[in-house]
């Protein structure tokens, strides 16, 4: 630490100038031992009794139904995590089977995002609507061992016949048409003759089975909607448990890896391949999802935060997509290490969210360029500073790294400071600047508060009138007299105006959709404060869009890749620089020292 930071008092300032140390409280990641969880025991049982022959073949099969978000980011890290661990594969592939709703602005997302995130799925990108003629020649062949039937029922009555957890379900009366019967039907299904909900295909399996998923369920519907693909083509639609399975296994996947509520289509899974008496039989293992506090992890519940205009669109930086994370700053990596840290298991349950912000405070610690801006300006006149000169300021970018380099910052005699760095009647505590007290400003001088101007009206201050002592611009004072403070300025001629904008969270509660109420009244009405009148040091001024910084004692900032044009540079707040876990963590550093 640089001796001009131990003050007295410094552990009382709000802020500090360094960033986040690491932090002893939080999960730590390893990278020189590979991760080890139920799943990676299963692939290496798997290789000790040879049931794929060493292979690993896993995929990320995201519908193309809305934005990747952090939850997928846990599912793509595990799959392609697992398929580079073990030298094996990772397709990636739409699991498009269901045309409401899929989009190929969602397909493009989806690529963008898991390429953004760090991972290569080589020429491996897949289609579940290409495997439609196949999945209709295995349905061909089910109904022809006798294995499907078309049903009738209306949706009301097959659940009505499907019975509860604890009766069984009773038989179609269509159960038992012929083979004849039921091919004929089935390929006048696909040939457009029935409308919609008259007919599905189902599978035939037990009505009395304990397990309802094997209660005949639906394997085809009739849906005449144009799909993103294949157009018109279809009118018929495989169901997840049948179109799933199938394209894994045409796919030769080992590993299915999915989330805790598919448990009881495994043997749906199983049924379907077995049935087809398939070579390629994959495994399919599940895991319990992320949920994440103060966050709502559906796409369902995602699109109608868009789509009621909630936030401004998918990639909004309070989303929890990946797009949205992106934009706020957060980088490739901190998500990454934010899927190591919380590992993988079989029950359900609920991620603080300050883990996730702690994995990119900790990134950006490292990777962000110091700066400073003044949020709320409060303007200073050195008095004794000579009108019209400037002096220039090295400024390094990075308090532990000088291979970030420095720049020049220009100081001259007005100035403007941080509002709340400056109180004209401070109670005890108040290190900071107030009448008749000296202050450091950082990378300068010392400056002493003589005066202030205020508002008539209001009686706002808003003007405060400082003297400087020359002899301190190496930031100590020859005669070894001593400050309180080091408070972050900039100059008023040489600043930029620019417009940050200061993200929280989405959701005042915890748990969003717990309760009774609608998830939408636990939105958070402060978690987007827009201030237009910052000023930004002038080296901001033609920061390139997405690129991060520390703006000193306030936080990391990226600049908005979307409303931001050149030479006016919107910030986006990406994190506060501490919080409750920082707090935390110095309390234990405070113990150990
Ligand atoms: P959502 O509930 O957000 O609509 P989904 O399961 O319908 O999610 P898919 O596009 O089907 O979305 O998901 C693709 C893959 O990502 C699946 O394998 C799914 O299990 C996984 N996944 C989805 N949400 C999460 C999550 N919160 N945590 C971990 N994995 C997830
Ligand atoms: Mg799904």
């Amino acid at each position: 630490m640089p001796t001009s930071l131990k003050q007295p008092g410094r552990k009382r300032l709000l802020f500090n100038f360094e960033g986040e140390k690491g932090n002893k409280s939080m999960p730590q990641s390893d990278p020189s031992s590979p991760p080890s969880d139920f799943i990676r025991e299963i692939i290496e049982e798997h290789f000790r009794s040879n049931r794929f022959g060493g292979r690993v073949a896993t995929r990320f099969p995201p519908e193309p139904n809305g934005y990747p978000h952090v939850g997928h980011a846990k599912s793509i890290c595990l799959n392609f995590g697992i398929a580079a661990q073990y030298g094996g594969t990772c397709n990636l592939r739409m699991d498009d089977t269901d045309p409401s709703g899929e989009t190929l602005e969602y397909v493009h997302s989806i690529i963008d995002d898991v390429k953004w995130l760090g991972f290569d799925w080589e020429d491996r990108l897949y289609y579940a609507s290409d495997y439609y003629d196949q999945l209709y020649q295995y349905a061909l062949e089910l109904i022809k061992h006798g294995k499907a039937y078309v049903c009738d029922l209306s949706a009301d009555q097959i659940r009505e016949y499907r019975g509860t957890l604890t009766e069984p379900g009773r038989e179609s009366p269509y159960r038992n048409r012929t083979v004849a019967e039921n091919l004929d039907l089935f390929q006048r299904m696909r040939a457009g003759e029935f409308e919609e909900g008259t007919h599905v295909l189902r599978a035939r399996i037990n009505m009395a089975s304990p397990n309802i998923n094997m209660r005949d369920p639906v394997m085809y519907r009739i849906k005449k909607e144009s799909h993103y693909r294949t157009g018109d083509r279809w009118c018929i639609y495989p169901m997840y448990d049948f179109a799933h399975c199938l394209s894994d296994s045409i796919e030769n996947i080992t590993h299915s890896i999915c989330t805790l509520e598919f448990e009881n289509n495994r043997p749906l899974y199983d049924w379907f391949l077995d049935a087809l008496e398939l070579k390629s039989h994959p495994q399919q293992i599940e895991f319990a999802r992320l949920n994440l506090s103060y966050t709502v992890l559906s796409k369902r519940k995602l699109i109608e935060l868009v789509e009621g205009n909630y936030v401004s669109g998918w990639d909004d930086p309070r989303m929890p997509t990946l797009a949205g994370l992106r934009r706020r700053g957060y980088t490739a990596e901190s998500i990454r290490n934010f899927c190591e840290r919380i590992g993988v298991a079989k029950n359900d349950s609920l991620i603080d969210i300050t883990l996730l912000e702690h994995c990119v405070r900790e990134d950006l610690n490292e990777r962000a360029p110091r700066v400073m801006a003044v949020l709320q300006p409060l303007r200073v006149v050195i008095d004794n500073y000579p009108e019209g000169r400037v002096e220039e300021f090295d400024c390094p970018y990075h308090p532990q790294n000088p291979e970030m380099g420095a720049r020049k910052g220009p100081f001259s005699r007005v100035l403007y400071i941080e509002r709340e760095d400056f109180l004209e009647n401070p109670p005890k505590k108040f290190l900071r600047l107030s009448p008749g007290r000296e202050v450091r400003l950082r990378y300068g001088y010392f400056i002493k508060c003589v005066d202030v101007i205020k508002d008539p009206d209001t009686a706002e201050v808003v003007e405060v009138h400082c003297t400087y002592d020359p002899e301190t611009r190496s930031g100590f004072a020859p005669d070894g007299r001593k400050v309180d403070a080091t408070i972050h300025w900039v100059s008023a001629a040489h600043a930029r105006v620019a417009e940050v904008r200061l993200y929280d969270r989405l959701f005042q509660v915890a748990n969003p959709l717990e309760g009774n109420a609608d998830f939408i009244e636990y939105l958070n009405p402060k978690s987007l404060e827009i201030l237009k009148s910052c000023r930004v040091e002038p080296s901001l001024a033609e920061a390139a869009p997405g690129s991060l910084f520390q703006f000193e004692r306030i936080g990391y900032f990226c600049v908005d890749s979307t409303d931001s044009s050149a030479g006016n540079p919107v910030f986006n707040r990406t994190a506060t620089l501490r919080d409750s876990w920082a707090k935390i963590a110095e309390k234990g550093k405070k113990r150990e020292g």
